[in-house]
Order: structure tokens, then sequence, then C-alpha cells
């Protein structure tokens, strides 16, 4: 029988709802009275690693995480690693395994939009589902999957869609990369080459911020003000920024600080195509990195990783625009 590690680290799925406090909870983990049923499909050994709701997460415990990983596997070989998170950034954390683990072992994260008392409550239901694709064969060397209601995302491409919706995680532009049957895990997408960025710490500050209609000096000085690595900006549409924005951001730019643009939409990616002031050409001629396909945060968990790795701008730039 297949084994599986799965670790845990907080949010919804291992939340309840209190009717008399009105709130949902934390105590023991909900999902413990479940091990014989998991034990069903793999043997199990489970991990408590944190017991934090996602927004607490912050890189720190995501370099935590891999690392716990990483030792785990080196003390011995399992068939497959889930890691149970809340979703609010489970998506950040997914990405940022995804680059920093160096393994071809299946892992899969996954987690709950009801907590476990509520009618429907779907955590059970997705840890059965990620146990699951944990334990097939043709998830080896797919690195970090997202597993929730009965869809394989990639760690890549998915984001939180809905802020309720059980059916929350999708991947906009390219969709789900597998699903899960009653018998099978199926893949069906062709594989891409997977990136690994090496490197052991977290310590840069990179913001990131989303354009908006009317943006000015005033609010992007008040930003460039502070130090920092690094910055994200969820441009307008192809990858454009209001004219007021450019000149205080170019002077990031003289200090080989990246700004890197993505799309504030959540399909197609960003390329330099408008000459206007502020325009995508305008912006490339200026050095701004353009970060092809990726959402603002996962283009800021990349950042970090790369910054942390000790590439400069221009590595950065050609690593971040293939
Ligand atoms: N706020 C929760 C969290 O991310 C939401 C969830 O887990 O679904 O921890």
């Amino acid at each position: 029988m297949e084994d599986v590690l799965v670790i845990h680290t907080g949010g919804t799925i291992a939340m309840m709802d209190d009717v008399t406090l009105g709130t949902i909870v934390t105590k023991e983990h909900p999902l413990k009275q479940y091990r014989n049923d998991l034990n069903q499909l793999a043997t199990i050994e489970e991990d408590y690693l944190f017991d934090l709701p996602s927004p607490h997460i912050t890189p720190k415990e995501m370099l935590q995480l891999g690392q716990h990983i990483e030792s785990r596997l080196k003390e011995r070989a399992f068939s497959g690693i889930v890691v149970t998170h809340g979703t609010d950034t489970l998506e950040e954390t997914a990405y940022f395994l995804d680059l920093y683990l160096q393994t071809s072992t299946p892992v899969v994260i996954t987690g709950a939009m009801r907590s476990s008392n509520e009618v429907g409550a779907d955590g059970l239901y997705n840890l059965i589902g990620a146990v699951r694709v944990a334990s097939a064969k043709e998830s080896i060397n797919k690195g970090v999957l997202v597993v929730m209601n009965d869809e394989i995302h990639s760690s890549a491409y998915c984001i939180k869609t809905s802020s309720s919706s059980v059916a929350t995680f999708q991947s906009p532009q390219f969709g789900p990369i597998g699903i899960i049957t009653k018998q099978e895990v199926y893949f069906y997408h062709k594989w891409m080459e997977r990136e690994k960025i090496a490197f052991q710490t977290v310590n840069t500050y990179v913001p990131l911020i989303k354009a908006f209609a009317g943006m000015d000096e005033r609010f992007i000085a008040s930003l460039t003000a502070q130090e920092m690595d690094g910055l994200v900006i969820e441009g307008f549409g192809q990858g454009n920024l209001p004219p007021q924005t450019v000149r205080t951001l170019e002077t990031l730019i003289e200090q080989q600080i990246p700004v890197v643009i993505v799309s504030r939409s959540f399909k197609g990616v960003v390329q330099p195509t408008y000459g206007y002031p502020g325009g995508g050409r305008d912006l490339k001629d200026k050095g701004f990195i353009f970060a092809k396909r990726l959402s603002g945060p996962k283009a800021r968990i990349k950042l970090m990783a790369l910054l942390e790795a000790g590439y400069k701008y221009q590595r950065i730039e050609e690593i971040l625009e293939r």
C-alpha cells in the first residue's frame, strides 16, 4: 500500500463553526477522527506543523514548511505528501513550495471552504482527494499540485476565485490539469518544464500593489519612500500604468530594484504593446520587467525567491519574461 505523509498547517479545514459564539474556532483537529478511513486509501502519517489561519502565514512559515518536507523526505521515502492549509493564501504557499522543493515525490495541497461541522463540509472530501492524488504514480514529478473539489490544478496558475464557493480554486487561463473521478486520478494536460529556484532565506521585502484609474505619484511616492528589494504591480490589461506614476517608479529601476508588471486582468499575458506614456512599450523601454502569465501574488513569490537566490536585475528579467 502507498504511504502518505499529511502535514497540517491550520485553516478552515482545521476549524469548527461555534454556533453559540457565532464564529469559527480552532479546537482539536476535526479530521483526526477519520484517520481509519484515510488508512483505507494509504498508510497515513500525520504531522501537526502549525495551527494558523492562512492570513497569518508568511514566507517564513512557507520556508519552514518547505524545510519540514525536505527533512521528512530525507528521513525516509513517502509515496506522496499532502499539506492541509487555509484557502486564503494557499495559492502563494503552493507556488512557493513548487519553486523551492527539489523532490519528484508528489506534493499536494488542499483546504476547505466550509468548516468541519457545517452542512456540506468539504474538508474530509478534499483531504481524501488529495491523498488519492498524492498516492498516484501519475503525480510523480509534477511539482506541487492543488487539489480541491475533484480538480487538480498546477500551483503556478491556480487562484482562489470565490470567497465562498467550494469550487473556488480555478486556473482561469489554462484550466485544471486533471480531475478525480470515483475510480481514477486522471491527468489530461501535457506537462511543461518545471522551474526550481535555490534559496534558503526569506528576508527580502517585495510589496504588491494594484493599479487604479487616477493613481498618481502621491501614492507611489509614499511607497517608494520605503526601502524595498523589489515591487510587483498589477497593471491594466496587457501591462499599462497611469502616466503620473511612471517617473517615481523609474527611480527604483535606477537603483537596480526590479519593478515587475503583471496584469490585474486574470486572463491573458502582459506584453509591451502600447507606446503612449505609461503604455507597456513605454514601460519596457524604461526598464520595467513584464512577468509572463503569473498573477500578482505568484509573481511576488517568484521575484522574492529570485532575489533570495541572489539573482540580479538582468537575470531576473530574463527568467520572468521567458
Ligand atoms: N480564512 C480561512 C483561512 O485561509 C479560509 C479557509 O481556510 O478557507 O485560513
